[in-house]
């Protein structure tokens, strides 16, 4: 076997296989592959990665303390900022502290293996991010997955684990808003079921951050579970439009964390300008409320659009729009016939979901304007028109 060509061309032929594409970046309209098109899969939820302020902090940063922070912050100290952001997150999280992390990523594959040791026991959503995934992998704990967002199920695996001679932890672990399905954890339920088991509850908010919650805190702003979650992480990547994550939570596992996560203390800290990027978000998104009534605005206008002309949806409950197709081949077609009429918006395959729920995942801003969207539903309402017209029936996202 002439590896890893064979594999690349298995892939090919399967239509899974992935490729690179060039862009010039994460405004609403942008250039990708050389071509003008209207970004509609972007994170750039609040439209924060082009704002004027976050530039300005980041470039301000950089010239005091110039390029690289040139260490982890164990041997080579915090910068200023590092504690200036932590303290902004603790304060808008309603934490005791917070700790910044290089990367959602790194957060995740760090936080988890220093909480969860060999005897605890994880239970984890069946939806669960990859890094969480490879955060409970990296652990010594075992792991049990429980059915998505089913409380009855988590449930059932903890009473059957909570025999009185096992002396070790359980941990739950849980998004609060699932990255490529854009539904909702039952976190009030999964937060009783912490209780009533003891169990340490994490969550990653990396898609709630920013976009739910009166103070776009999260879920758990939202509904007032800040006590009863222990860890919750959110990205400054996503909805803030900067670089890096944080891990929020009591002062106790915060200073355990800085002493047992590796992907922390074994690796450079954010440099200077990221910093002061993700500064001047935390205190965009509270000062600009207006982003997220505009983003929600955004949402329901494109979300009936689809709806009208016939879409499946997978979930209505955020700003993410699953819209279901089925098989990869049909899927990767579907936005190569957008993207014939100027629409960029991705298709997701196996392995990043189920194989036959195949899907673009739609994800509107709140720098979109009425226009914007528009040309996106004709373009959606041309695309569907020609395949009906060849014989193509979309799939039914109840019937999945
Ligand atoms: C994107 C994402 C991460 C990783 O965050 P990065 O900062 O991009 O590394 C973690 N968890 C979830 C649910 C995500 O969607």
């Amino acid at each position: 076997m002439n590896w890893p060509s064979d594999e690349l061309e298995s892939l090919r032929a399967r239509h899974l296989l992935r490729r690179l594409r060039s862009t010039e970046g994460t405004e609403p309209r942008t250039v990708l592959n050389g071509q003008t098109v209207l970004l509609l899969c972007s994170n750039n939820y609040l439209g924060l990665a082009n704002h004027p302020a976050l530039a300005e902090a980041a470039r301000s940063a950089l010239e005091r303390y110039g390029t690289s922070a040139s260490g982890s912050r164990l041997v080579s100290g915090s910068l200023a900022l590092h504690g200036e952001l932590e303290k902004r997150v603790a304060e808008w999280m309603g934490t005791e502290a917070a700790l910044v992390f290089n990367s959602g990523y790194q957060a995740n594959v760090g936080a988890i293996p220093a909480l969860a040791r060999e005897g605890d026991l994880i239970l984890s959503d069946e939806l669960n991010h990859a890094s969480l995934i490879d955060g409970c992998r990296l652990s010594r704990a075992r792991t049990r997955v429980f059915r998505h967002a089913d409380p009855q199920h988590l449930e059932s695996l903890l009473a059957e684990n909570s025999t009185a001679s096992r002396t070790g932890k359980n941990i739950i672990v849980t998004e609060s808003v699932f990255s490529v399905d854009g539904d909702l954890a039952p976190l009030t339920e999964i937060a009783s079921l912490a209780r009533r088991f003891d169990a340490l509850l994490i969550v990653d908010e990396a898609h709630a951050v920013g976009v739910f919650g009166p103070a776009g805190a999260g879920r758990v702003e939202e509904l007032q579970l800040e006590v009863a979650v222990d860890i919750r992480m959110g990205t400054f990547s996503k909805a803030l439009g900067s670089f890096g994550a944080f891990v929020a939570g009591r002062r106790d596992l915060i200073e355990y964390l800085v002493n047992r996560a590796r992907s922390f203390i074994y690796s450079t800290a954010l440099p200077p300008a990221t910093l002061g990027a993700s500064l001047a978000a935390v205190q965009a998104i509270q000062r600009e409320p207006e982003r997220r009534k505009s983003l929600w605005e955004n949402v329901r206008f494109l979300r009936e659009g689809l709806k009208d002309q016939g879409w499946s949806l997978l979930s209505e409950a955020s700003q993410i729009l699953p819209v279901l197709i089925g098989e990869a081949r049909e899927t990767m077609e579907v936005t190569d016939e957008l993207l014939a009429r100027g629409v960029f918006a991705q298709g997701l395959r196996e392995p990043t979901v189920a194989p036959g729920t195949s899907r673009l995942r739609l994800t509107p801003m709140a720098t979109h304007n009425r226009e914007d969207l528009t040309q996106a539903l004709a373009a959606f309402d041309e695309v569907s028109t020609a395949r009906r017209n060849r014989g193509w029936t979309p799939v039914s996202a109840t019937t999945s």
